[in-house]
């Protein structure tokens, strides 16, 4: 099991027992869920973007430590960025983690503290969840923001 203690580093455990960003968006634009059926995550991301910006971001759910670790630090990663760099930056973690991109070739911050996940292919769902629903509420929003502004 070392290879699992590897993989549960100190930022991934920190943020599985504290979770940052954790509970629900007082007035949320947008949200969107995201299921892992091969491992049970259940996680929802609500977030408040205005000109292009994601000026709140939050998460509910539960789920495994990569998963939850992951949301959270998703939170921390793309709150006050613009949209296109939320979605460039889950392009370059997505192609870490798929072994698409060397570690060390790209910038992730924090998020690098999941690049481990890539030796275990099951668990790059658990570690993209919170991502794959952060775009959908973008997508979703993309409109909606327009309107509200
Ligand atoms: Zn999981």
């Amino acid at each position: 099991m070392s290879e699992l203690r590897d993989l549960y580093q100190e930022v991934i455990l920190d943020h599985y027992k504290r979770p940052r960003n954790f509970g629900p968006l007082e007035e949320p634009m947008s949200k969107a869920q995201g299921y892992n059926p091969l491992c049970g995550d259940q996680v929802t991301v609500c977030l408040r973007a205005e000109d292009g910006v994601i000026e709140d971001v939050r998460f509910e759910g539960v789920g495994c430590a990569i998963s939850t670790a992951s949301a959270s630090l998703m939170t921390e990663a793309v709150k006050g960025r613009t949209v296109e760099e939320a979605e460039a930056l889950f392009e370059r973690f997505h192609d870490v983690l798929t072994g698409q991109s060397e570690i060390d070739e790209v910038e992730l911050g924090k998020l690098e503290a999941l690049s481990g996940v890539r030796e275990f292919p099951v668990r790059i769902k658990c570690a993209t969840l919170a991502w794959h629903a952060l775009r959908a509420a973008l997508e979703g929003s993309g409109r909606e923001v327009t309107t509200e502004a």
